[in-house]
C-alpha cells in the first residue's frame, strides 16, 4: 500500500487535485489533474507522473456534475489508476480563514461551522471550498481532512496594513485587508530560503500573476503587506477582475445606473480586468498575440499597475532586495516582465534581458542591487506539506523536494 495525501483545490467551476506519496518529510507527486466545467459540460483531465495522461467528458445522464460528483470521480479515478493507494489525508485549499486562522487546521465539526460562518466574507469562493470538503468527508471518511487557508500567510500584518480607514467597528466585525494567494507566497518564500537564503531573510516582493493576480511584500519570510484586501478584487487588474477601484465608482453604479449587488458583482468579478480593458480576452497569451490597440492597452495597464505595486510595497518594506515573479503570466510572459523591469532601474533593478527572454531563474545582472527571479509556484505541494504536518503524519514537512534542497546546498 502507498500512503497518499490528496490535495483538493475547489473553485467555482473546477476542482484541481494532486496525489502525493511521502518518504520522510518530502511529498512526492504521483498524479495530478482537474475537472473543469462543473455544473455544465464537465471534463476530467489527469496525468500520472512519468506515465499516461487522460481526458474525457463526464457522464451527466443522471444530472449535471456537481462538486460532490466531481470529487467522487477523482476518487474513482485514483482507485482505478493507483490501485495500491491508501488516502490517509486530504488537504483542502480554503480561500478564507477570517481573522483567526493563521495556520492550517485539521477539520472537525467546529472548524466546519467556522468556515460556513466565513462564507459572507467570500461568498463567491468559500461555498465551493466547503462543497469540496463535504464531498471529501463523504468519499474518504477515514482520512484526516486539513484546511489550508489562502489568507493565513498574511496574518502577520501589523494593524495598519490590516485596516481600512473606516470606523473601528467595521474592523472588529472582520472588514479587514486579509490578502490572498497565501499558499503561493509561502511556497515562494520557502523556495527562496533554499535558493538565496540571504535574500529570503531580507525584503522581497513576490508578484503572483495568474488569472488571479496580486503582489506581496515579505520581510524576513513574513508577509507585511499585500495588494489584495478584503476580497480577491483589490490591487492589480486580473483576467476578469477589476483590481484597485475608487469605491465611489460603486456608489455611482448604484445611484445612477441602478445596478444591484449581483450586477455590480458580475461586472467587477467577471467583466473587468484584462477582459474588460481589451474587449478581446482575459487570457494574456491571446492579448500578447493580438495586434489590436486595445490588447496592447490592457497589457500596458497591467504592467503599469505592477510597477505602482512595486513602489507601494517597497515603501512598506523600507527598501527592496529581491523581486520574484510567479504563476502563469509571471513564469512565462517574458514581455510583461521586461516591460515592468526596464522601468524599475530607479529602485535598483538591472535587468538581464537575455536571461529574462529565456525564462531563466535569475533574470537580473549579478551586480544588480535588486535581484530578480522567476520561480514556478506550487500551491498543491504547499498544501500537501501542511497536511502532512498538521495531520501529524510527518513533523516539519517542508513542501520542497529533497533533490531541490540537495541541489541548492551543492
Ligand atoms: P490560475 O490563476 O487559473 O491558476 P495561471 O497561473 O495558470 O492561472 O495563469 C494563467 C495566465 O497565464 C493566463 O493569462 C495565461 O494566458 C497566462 N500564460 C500562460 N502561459 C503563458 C505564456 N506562455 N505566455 C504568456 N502568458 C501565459
Amino acid at each position: 500500500m502507498t500512503n497518499v495525501i490528496l490535495t483538493i483545490n475547489a473553485g467555482s467551476s473546477s476542482i484541481k487535485f494532486a496525489a502525493f506519496d511521502y518518504h520522510g518529510s518530502d511529498p512526492g507527486l504521483l498524479a495530478q489533474g482537474q475537472i473543469d466545467g462543473i455544473g455544465g459540460r464537465a471534463v476530467f483531465s489527469a496525468q500520472i507522473i512519468g506515465d499516461q495522461s487522460t481526458e474525457y467528458e463526464l457522464d451527466d445522464s443522471h444530472g449535471k456534475v456537481d462538486h460532490k460528483a466531481a470529487t467522487r470521480q477523482i476518487l474513482d479515478w485514483l482507485r482505478e489508476t493507483e490501485r495500491n493507494a491508501h488516502i490517509v489525508a486530504v488537504g483542502h485549499r480554503v480561500v478564507h480563514g477570517g481573522p483567526d486562522y493563521a495556520e492550517p487546521v485539521v477539520i472537525d465539526r467546529a472548524v466546519m461551522d467556522d468556515l460556513r460562518a466565513l462564507t459572507s466574507l467570500a461568498p463567491l469562493h468559500q461555498p465551493h471550498n466547503i462543497a469540496g470538503i463535504e464531498a471529501a468527508l463523504e468519499a474518504f471518511p477515514d482520512a484526516r481532512q486539513v484546511a489550508c487557508f489562502d489568507t493565513a500567510f498574511h496574518r502577520t500584518h501589523d494593524l495598519i496594513a490590516d485596516t481600512f480607514a473606516l470606523p473601528r467597528q467595521f474592523y472588529d466585525e472582520g472588514v479587514r485587508r486579509y490578502g490572498f494567494h497565501g499558499l503561493s507566497y509561502e511556497y515562494i518564500a520557502r523556495r527562496m530560503r533554499v535558493i538565496a537564503p540571504e535574500l529570503a531573510s531580507g525584503r522581497m516582493i513576490v508578484a503572483h500573476l495568474g488569472n488571479g493576480a496580486s503582489m506581496c511584500a515579505i520581510k524576513d519570510g513574513r508577509s507585511v503587506a499585500s495588494t489584495m484586501g478584503f476580497t480577491a478584487l483589490d490591487g492589480l487588474p486580473m483576467g476578469t477582475r477589476c483590481g484597485q477601484l475608487d469605491p465611489g465608482v460603486i456608489l455611482y453604479l448604484m445611484a445612477e445606473k441602478k445596478m444591484n449587488a449581483e450586477e455590480i458583482s458580475d461586472l467587477l468579478y467577471r467583466q473587468s480586468g484584462l477582459k474588460g480593458l481589451s474587449g478581446i480576452s482575459n487570457d494574456m497569451r491571446e492579448l500578447g498575440a493580438s495586434d489590436a490597440p486595445s490588447a496592447k492597452y490592457a497589457i500596458d495597464y497591467f504592467v503599469h499597475s505592477i510597477k505602482r505595486g512595486v513602489g507601494d510595497l517597497a515603501a512598506s518594506l523600507g527598501g527592496l532586495d529581491a523581486i520574484i515573479f510567479t504563476a502563469g503570466i509571471g513564469e512565462k510572459a517574458w514581455p510583461v516582465r521586461e516591460a515592468v523591469l526596464r522601468d524599475l532601474s530607479w529602485i535598483g533593478v538591472q535587468l538581464d534581458q537575455d536571461a529574462n527572454r529565456q525564462n531563466a531563474q535569475l533574470i537580473s545582472h549579478s551586480q544588480s542591487p535588486v535581484a530578480v527571479f522567476v520561480l514556478p509556484t506550487d500551491e498543491e505541494r504547499m498544501i500537501a506539506g501542511h497536511t502532512l504536518n498538521v495531520a501529524g503524519l510527518v513533523r516539519d514537512a517542508t513542501g520542497l523536494h529533497a533533490a531541490e534542497r540537495a541541489n541548492s546546498a551543492a
